[in-house]
């Protein structure tokens, strides 16, 4: 069970792989931007549904179909409560972020956009908000537009007010970057792009594990975030879409549970949010995401945030003080996310030099080669740190990179 003391050790004893050890050392996990890990109520709930409440949703009339279908559709109103969603059947699950995305382009973009319309996107999109995006133009023949970024790793507003046009027939931004962290200023894209009643998508797989997001406030058309990046499981994501454009949208798949009747004449479709889930769903995932909603609320988000912050300022403190490192990103307005070189190191061999020290980060292009591109860098190292983290653990990477920019430089 959850240790109700928000202490961090207690927080820590919630998520058994982070005693694990590797190459005889205990291990440290900064790679929280590719997936958060699992506290045990969710692995827990996982083994619960299948061993106490597992059968098929919403065609039974026995028992333990209509308990897993309560425990399934429970999870969807959590869902629904924790973006504060006006309608529960506004939430679709997805297979995660990626799905999401593609489904939109795919439902939306097919039926309502045509050729010469243009859709904009920006220049830190990770590729799955771009390529389903490029999918689409090369169908309809649109035109796919990008909002440039500026040096400090900020969306150049500039631009977005002179590309945002008549001519705009859909955005699609990430509300955080997963290469650099910047919070981009999803608010007033929104504002502006629908006072030309243009739809926005807002791809939140880096906001939803690091602050609360209300998508009424927002007034986001579309919202897509995967559960394992909220310390849930993996397989498992959700799309938000406001009710009178889903309702609009043609479905994605096709197959059982998204059907009203089908005859071999014609098939009409279920209402929301089932006309987007044909097909068996991932219940048990389902379940899981919902425990950890339910964990991440028993945590409390101004500790995570504080937690967050606290790690975030101190690791920036002290990797500014190695003079080899050039920092990616430095935003006003960031998550705890920091990308780095050393210079002259190939950011490979700087993480291969920390992982057998036993600390994890991420090297590479991130699924952002455009954006790596627009900053003449093959990649970075990230270091990304969630609420479970420890200063302790950001004294072994300083003590990594040390060591790295010795041997390599
Ligand atoms: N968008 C962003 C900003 C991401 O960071 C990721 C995952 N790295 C995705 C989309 C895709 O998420 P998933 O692979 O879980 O579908």
């Amino acid at each position: 069970m959850i240790i109700p003391i928000k202490t961090i050790d207690g927080i820590r004893a919630d998520f058994p792989i982070l005693n694990e050890k590797v190459y005889g050392k205990s291990w440290v996990y900064f790679d929280n931007a590719a997936s958060g890990q699992k506290p045990k109520a969710v692995i827990q709930a996982i083994t619960e549904y299948y061993e106490h409440t597992h059968s098929n949703v919403h065609r039974g009339v026995h028992y333990m179909s209509q308990r897993a279908t309560d425990k399934f559709e429970h999870a969807r109103k959590r869902v629904a409560q924790f973006l504060n969603a006006a309608e529960t059947h506004e939430i679709i699950w997805t297979t995660g972020a990626t799905e999401g995305i593609n489904l939109v382009a795919a439902t939306y973009g097919r039926k309502f956009l045509k050729a010469g319309d243009e859709i904009l996107i920006s220049g830190m999109e990770h590729h799955a908000n771009i390529v389903p995006w490029q999918m689409l133009c090369e169908e309809k023949g649109c035109i796919l537009k990008v909002i440039p970024m500026l040096d400090n790793g900020t969306l150049d507003m500039q631009a977005f007010d002179s590309l945002l046009s008549e001519k705009t027939r859909f955005v699609s931004v990430a509300y955080v970057s997963n290469a650099l962290g910047t919070i981009n200023p999803v608010k007033e894209i929104i504002q502006k792009a629908h006072a030309l009643r243009i739809p926005v998508l807002l791809d939140g797989a880096q906001a939803s594990c690091h602050f609360l997001v209300d998508v009424q406030e927002l007034d986001c058309d579309f919202y897509v975030f995967s559960g394992h990046k909220v310390f849930g499981p993996t397989g498992i994501g959700v799309l938000y879409g406001k009710s009178e454009l889903l309702d609009i949208m043609p479905p994605y798949k096709g197959g059982g549970e998204m059907i009203e009747t089908v005859t071999f004449e014609k098939t009409t479709y279920a209402g929301l949010p089932f006309k987007f889930e044909a097909g068996t769903p991932d219940i048990a995932n389902a379940v899981g995401l919902g425990a950890g909603i339910d964990y991440l609320e028993e945590i409390g988000w101004d500790f995570i945030q504080k937690q967050e912050d606290l790690l975030f300022q101190y690791a920036m403190e002290e990797i500014k003080k190695l003079k080899e490192v050039i920092l990616y990103g430095t935003a006003p307005e960031k998550v705890s996310v920091i990308s780095f070189l050393i210079d002259g190191v190939h950011p490979y061999d700087v993480g291969t030099i920390l992982d057998k020290m036993g600390i994890a980060v991420r090297t590479g292009h991130h699924c952002t080669q455009p954006l790596m591109a627009r900053l003449g860098i093959p990649g970075t190292v990230r270091a990304s740190f969630a609420f479970y983290n420890t200063k302790e653990e950001i004294d072994r990477l300083i003590e990594g990179l040390k060591k790295a920019i010795k041997m390599l430089r």
